[in-house]
């Protein structure tokens, strides 16, 4: 992926290095382990903020500013520039996505970070992999993520990582078009089983718009080749919920499934991917694989 001569995006803040402040926060009482260990679980990889499976967001006001304020403006360092270069492209493919459908479209912000931080939904960790928090509309990722995605799953390149992002942003997305609180709506309606089939839906709709943000990024610039690509559905494969759940317990179980199988993520990735189209990524439909 030839990303060095992009600009970087105006929408980082940088935490790194000043601490997190404030532990976990954990209202309402005592938490089982077992339960703390599910949320984690579930919300594993790309998810929802843990701290909102668990029900734990601090009051219901939300987007309260947080109380760490990194800086803004360009980063020096490799991951971090490539980690913003990657961001404004995503600005940049969207931007004119939304335009084309007659709207305008309000980027995320991506706050890097390391070890814990406040966010509108909690405390972030960087034991959960990246999320996208809805309440403040930012991205959070911990950098040394890329290191887990090429040493612990098997996902190494440099388009496995902006695909993580691309996966991010994509929430970001099901957040401004509503999709977000429609699923959400739902699933407090739902049984679990009901829940946690939503929630893949939802996360397969990602990996698709982070297909799409490939699809136009390659047309505007040209900076794949065929090596990204295959890194990019490898890292949705490897990130799926069945091999997850193998390294993390042995066995697999369809019905706790939040992701989608690794078969699932890169069929949607490669759909996004190929067609470029936001009508294409419908994962709720009916006989959708
Ligand atoms: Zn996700």
């Amino acid at each position: 992926m030839r990303w060095e001569d992009g600009r970087q995006s105006d929408n980082v803040e940088d935490r790194r290095g000043l601490g997190g402040g404030g532990g976990l926060r954990v209202g309402g009482g005592r938490l089982s382990l077992g339960a703390i260990v599910v949320a984690l679980l579930g919300s594993w990889l790309f998810g929802i903020n843990p701290m909102v499976v668990l029900g734990l967001v601090d009051g219901a006001g939300g987007g309260a500013p947080p109380a760490v304020r990194g800086e803004r403006g360009p980063v020096s360092d490799e991951a971090g520039r490539f980690t913003s270069v990657v961001l404004a492209s995503t600005e940049e493919v969207w931007a004119e996505l939304f335009r084309q459908a007659g709207s305008q479209y309000r980027a995320p912000r991506l706050v890097m970070f390391d070890g814990r931080t406040p966010t509108a939904c909690g405390t972030g960790q960087s034991a959960t992999g990246p999320f996208y928090c809805p309440l403040d509309q930012s991205v959070y990722i911990d950098l040394e993520f890329y290191r887990m995605l090429q040493q612990r799953f098997q996902a190494p390149g440099d388009f496995a990582q902006a695909y993580v992002i691309a996966h991010e942003v994509g929430h970001h997305v099901q957040n401004v078009l509503g999709t977000m609180r429609q699923v959400q709506t739902a699933q407090q309606r739902a049984s679990e089983r009901d829940a946690n089939r939503l929630s893949v839906r939802l996360e397969l709709q990602a990996d698709c718009y982070a297909g799409v943000w490939a699809h136009h990024s390659q047309r505007a610039r040209g900076w794949l080749d065929r090596t990204d690509v295959q890194e990019g559905l490898n890292a949705a494969s490897q990130i799926g919920d069945d091999r997850m759940m193998r390294r993390s317990q042995g066995t697999i179980v369809p019905d706790a499934f939040t992701h989608g199988s690794g078969e699932q993520r890169a069929h949607w990735f490669a759909t996004g991917l190929r067609t470029g189209r936001l009508d294409a990524c419908d994962t709720f439909r009916q006989a959708a694989p």
